[in-house]
């Protein structure tokens, strides 16, 4: 190998479902921009998910996460099964992995592609910067008095200054990168006391990175992006939150199948992970008809924070080269398997 060829350790964790169907495709695409540009990725795989824990017991193995730790990014499927109880790999797996490799940003992009039938603008284009190591999914609650009349359910949102800040301050570089504007989404006047931390740590960031600073409910958010959706351009807003939004805004872009994230830790001390917002969908696993564009742009997003920006982008531009030509899956609208779709976006990749 030339000494000027770039290479990268990426953990492929393809997981359950339609996970490995959709992140095979996905390093295709990453291979081939790597021929074509002058890098290298030495894929690491990681076996964990449904099938694993129900053969081993393990969720989530202390040195399979130390040895996730030395990789430079983690490209992840999607995990989860019907025969696994709700919790287990949520918390165990893809929170944990949150938390201790302190993916703090929780990075969701929303943007029309051509050819894309789907019920939002023509020209919404905006991202969602979500918290994603806090608020209600921290783990602070529990049980008391199981099974009684008297069984009472907790769940605490956690917001700490520290963890707010670090969140707005990415989301507002972000911000001052694109248009300039940020909005906060939240829900201030009746969870007044997150509120106003988010609302003061905000106006302090936005006046620091001299972005403008706007302001949404979170349900009045909801409204704006099915009917107004130009007003935003990057949001910034709680983990919960940016969970339902996010989904909110997938469905306006042509739904789940091509909506992507990237969970950030943006001081990169550690990898980050990348994986579309799908889960396993089990109903249409092994079909070959799974949607790979949320898998492949999830994988632009992994090249952006690899800084090689310009592959991201060419990688981008070949998706939406396959959606103008109507190369799309069955929920899209389209006839095309997931092989024909990815063979359409590697002919476009330049
Ligand atoms: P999980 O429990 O892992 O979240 P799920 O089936 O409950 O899985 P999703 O996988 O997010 O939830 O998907 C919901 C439905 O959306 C699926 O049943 C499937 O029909 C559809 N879907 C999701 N991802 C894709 C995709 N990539 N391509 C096509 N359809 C998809």
């Amino acid at each position: 190998m030339p000494d000027n060829v770039r290479s990268y350790a990426v953990a492929h964790l393809a997981g359950d479902g339609i996970g490995p169907e959709v992140t095979a495709v996905a390093r295709d695409l990453v291979d081939l921009a790597g021929k074509q540009h002058g890098f290298t990725i030495d894929w690491r795989h990681c076996p964990l998910g449904s099938e694993h824990y129900l053969r081993t017991g393990e969720v989530l193995p202390d040195e399979v996460l130390d040895g996730l730790r030395k990789t430079d990014a983690i490209l992840l499927g999607a995990v989860g099964s019907p025969q696994v109880p709700p919790g287990v790999l949520e918390r165990g797996l893809l929170l944990r992995l949150r938390f201790d490799l302190d993916l703090y940003v929780n990075l969701r992009p929303a943007k029309q592609r051509p050819g894309v039938d789907a019920a939002g603008a023509d020209d919404l284009d905006f991202v969602v910067v979500r918290e994603n190591t806090e608020g209600l999914y921290a783990g602070a609650g529990g049980i008391v008095h199981r099974g009684t009349a008297f069984e009472t359910a907790t769940e605490e949102s956690l917001n700490t200054r520290a963890g707010v800040e670090r969140c707005v301050r990415y989301a507002a570089k972000l911000a001052a990168k694109r248009s300039g504007k940020l909005t906060l989404v939240h829900k201030t006047n009746v969870l007044t006391n997150a509120g106003s931390l988010w609302m003061r740590v905000a106006e302090e960031v936005a006046a620091d990175q001299g972005v403008s600073l706007d302001y949404t409910h979170v349900d009045a958010a909801c409204l704006y992006m099915v009917s107004d959706s130009g007003r935003f351009d990057v949001i910034v807003t709680d983990n919960l939150f940016g969970d339902i939004l996010t989904d909110l805004a997938a469905a306006l872009t042509g739904g789940l199948g091509l909506s992507a994230s990237g969970n950030l830790n943006p001081d990169k001390t550690g990898p980050s992970m990348f994986e579309p917002v799908h889960g396993s969908a089990p109903d249409i696993a092994g079909q070959g008809i799974a949607n790979p564009i949320g898998a492949i742009w999830s994988a632009a997003l992994m090249l952006g924070h690899l800084e090689l920006s310009a592959q991201a982008d060419s990688v981008v531009r070949a998706i939406e080269g396959a959606t103008a030509a109507r190369v799309v899956t069955p929920d899209l609208g389209g006839t095309a398997t997931t092989r024909q779709v990815t063979d359409a976006i590697l002919g476009h990749l330049s």
